[in-house]
């Protein structure tokens, strides 16, 4: 409560001093003084556009998907479906998402009731924060975390508690997750690949995870969404450990897999008594959505196009990190070379920043280059990682080399603080 006193006529931001849509937006760091602002990546895209700058900084492709991907979808608008898919999504789809996962990560689901289509990653993340946490419960993360698990969290009335993840590996310690969980804790959200530092979890670690929260009757949620943009080591999906089957959820996506972020195609995967209690809330924020998208990516999962657009995306994706992690260290900078994602964090201090949200918006107007402060996916005073800032590298070799050719114009003005 910030007491202020409802004033007949104003804006509702203004008299709903404790309304959801305040602690959600101000769980995400976007409460400002005139009411809510958009996400950090939708700002600073708006921002990128508005100064001509290389967009390094919201994380989607340049380049859109597969041709015969593509294809299938326009094939599919034309003769449909172009109505409701089921609630719980395409069957051919969720037929294939289980065969794709079985194959990829040794996970075994029942199509029929353990996998659910939702409109992105992020509406699975939705339904099972919604679904499971109730006022007061505790929720852990690692720092710095998704905007999205932090947002939902406020938004079921949750309290969000954080273990902060430190460079270069940025993995968590067991311990202090066990420091964290209290009984009071009902949910793990884990996210390997981790959005933004890249660290992939090895598979000892997601195991410690599990134990630690079968033991402590926590349930898990593991954001996957990066699994197929690992460069070095291997994804290990948290619900191919032992002990994870009855008390994990697992969401990831196409967007990032096969270059497609708008088509907002997403699956929710786990034992079938929790995939029902999060289809319970995910049937009332959506219902369904996209039936063409859905049945053309169920055609593709399964072929071999789609197998040589994962490899070849990969080996992309590891050429464009590289130019980028390249073309900073020639600008001066030290980034932390990430196993897997789209993005490299680099820490702004050796330059004299204190806060990247502002270096952002510094870079983007002086440089032409813009990025995502780490901070802004930190608690709101932006944690640990207050001066690092994040780039993409899911771009074109000509995008990351105009950008570290702006880059080291601009690094001697920069680096004056
Ligand atoms: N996942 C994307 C990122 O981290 C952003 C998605 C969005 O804009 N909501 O950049």
């Amino acid at each position: 409560m910030d007491g202020t006193q409802p004033t007949p006529g104003a804006a509702p931001h203004d008299v709903d001093v404790d309304a959801p849509w305040r602690r959600t937006a101000a769980a995400a760091g976007l409460l400002g003084d005139a009411g809510p602002v958009p996400t950090v990546f939708e700002t600073m895209t708006g921002l990128a556009v508005e100064h001509g700058a290389v967009n390094l900084g919201q994380g989607f492709p340049d380049a859109d998907g597969p041709d015969a991907l593509l294809r299938l979808a326009a094939d599919a608008v034309l003769v449909g479906p172009n109505q409701y898919a089921p609630g719980t999504g395409d069957p051919a789809l969720r037929q294939a998402v289980a065969e794709h996962r079985r194959r990829h990560w040794g996970v075994t689901e029942d199509p029929a009731t353990q996998v659910m289509i939702t409109t992105g990653a992020t509406e699975g993340i939705a339904a099972t924060v919604l679904a499971f946490v109730r006022p007061g419960d505790e929720v852990v993360t690692v720092e710095p975390f998704y905007d999205s698990h932090a947002a939902t969290i406020a938004l079921a009335g949750g309290r969000h508690v954080n273990v902060p993840v430190e460079a270069p590996d940025f993995l968590p310690d067991p311990a202090r997750v066990a420091d964290a969980i209290t009984d009071r804790t009902r949910l793990l959200i884990v996210n390997t690949p981790h959005n933004p530092t890249g660290a992939v979890y090895p598979r000892e670690l997601l195991e410690e995870l599990v134990a630690l929260c079968r033991s402590r009757g926590v349930l898990i949620l593991a954001d996957e969404v990066y699994d197929h943009l690992v460069y070095e080591g291997e994804h290990v999906s948290l619900r191919s450990v032992a002990g994870a089957e009855d008390i994990a959820l697992t969401v990831s996506s196409a967007g990032k897999a096969f270059a497609v972020t708008g088509w907002k195609v997403g699956w929710l995967t786990g034992p079938a008594e929790l995939v029902g209690a999060a289809r319970a809330v995910k049937q009332f924020l959506t219902y369904s959505s996209g039936p063409a998208f859905q049945r053309a990516l169920g055609a593709y999962l399964p072929t071999d196009d789609a197998e040589r657009h994962l490899a070849g995306q990969r080996e992309r994706y590891r050429d464009a990190r590289d130019r980028l992690v390249a073309g900073l260290r020639e600008a001066g900078l030290d980034p932390v070379v990430p196993a897997a994602g789209y993005f490299v964090v680099v820490d702004l201090a050796p330059w004299g920043v204190t806060d990247a949200a502002e270096a952002a918006v510094r870079w983007t107007r002086e440089a032409g280059v813009t990025g995502i402060p780490v901070g802004a996916l930190c608690r709101p005073d932006g944690g640990h990682l207050r001066s690092w800032l994040r780039l993409a590298f899911c771009k074109s070799p000509d995008a990351i080399d105009e950008a570290m050719r702006r880059l080291a114009e601009a690094a001697p003005r920069l680096r004056a603080a």
